[in-house]
């Protein structure tokens, strides 16, 4: 299967006065096109970071990031902005969503900014995959945290990208919530053969990973390939 994110001595040093923070410290990972990765660690071990590398919304000190076969650090700011809306989905544990738009708004709005054309269909498919078809006209501040997190899955998918980054999805909701949302996330990877990178604290949901990548002190100490 093909490598369709790369990372090679990959550092993230962040300079506070006068002593280095090392968030990131020689990341040699690779995912397959695909895949379902569930990245652990404990709190400020550098997964947070490593995800904001991957999906290009922030620099490395050192090393590469290959996505696709494109390197992230070669793409001048245009095309990073282009590569990131067309080929990234984002989901974060806060939802981010516009709170002045409604659901059906909010989901579309990648689509838009891109200028892309919405695939009526395809949007439709989602939000039936992710039991949204009633909440399509509410606002955002009157669904439940478990639906909010729905609606901005659907809106990481809405521009069908290639890779799905999620950074603690889960990290503000119940436990079985968790789980119906996580499944969720877990099947639209599937049915649309995204790759899939997690980022959780939950054993039962890293346990549904096609591998577990363990980081310590900015440094992959188990599953890296
Ligand atoms: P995790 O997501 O695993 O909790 P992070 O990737 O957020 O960890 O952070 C890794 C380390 O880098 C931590 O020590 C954190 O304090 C530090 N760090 C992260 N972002 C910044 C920043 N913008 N400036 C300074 N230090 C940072
Ligand atoms: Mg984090």
């Amino acid at each position: 299967m093909v490598e369709i994110v790369k990372t090679v001595g990959l550092k993230k040093y962040y300079k506070i006065e006068n002593y280095v923070v090392k968030a990131l410290d020689g990341v040699d990972f690779s995912v397959k096109e695909g895949e379902f990765v569930a990245i652990v660690g404990k709190s400020g071990s550098g997964k947070s970071t490593l995800l904001h590398m991957l999906g290009g919304l922030d620099v490395p000190t050192e090393g590469e990031v290959i996505i696709n076969g494109k390197q992230l650090q070669n793409l001048k700011k245009e095309q990073l902005t282009i590569f990131r809306r067309r080929k990234v989905g984002f989901v974060f544990q806060s939802y981010n969503l516009i709170p002045d738009l409604n659901v059906y708004e909010n989901i579309i709005l990648p689509i838009e900014l891109d200028g892309g054309h919405v695939d009526k269909e395809y949007i439709d498919m989602i939000i039936q995959l992710l039991h949204l078809e009633e909440k399509q006209e509410a606002l955002p501040k009157t669904l439940s945290g478990g639906q909010q997190q729905r609606v901005a899955i659907a809106r990481a998918l809405s521009t069908k990208p290639a890779i799905v980054l999620a950074d603690e999805p889960t990290g503000n909701l119940d436990s079985a919530t968790s789980h119906d949302v996580l499944g969720l996330l877990i099947l639209t990877a599937k049915k649309f053969q995204q790759t899939l990178i997690v980022i959780t604290h939950d054993e039962d949901i890293a346990q549904l990973a096609d591998r577990i990548v363990r980081i310590e002190d900015g440094r992959i100490v188990l599953g890296g390939e």
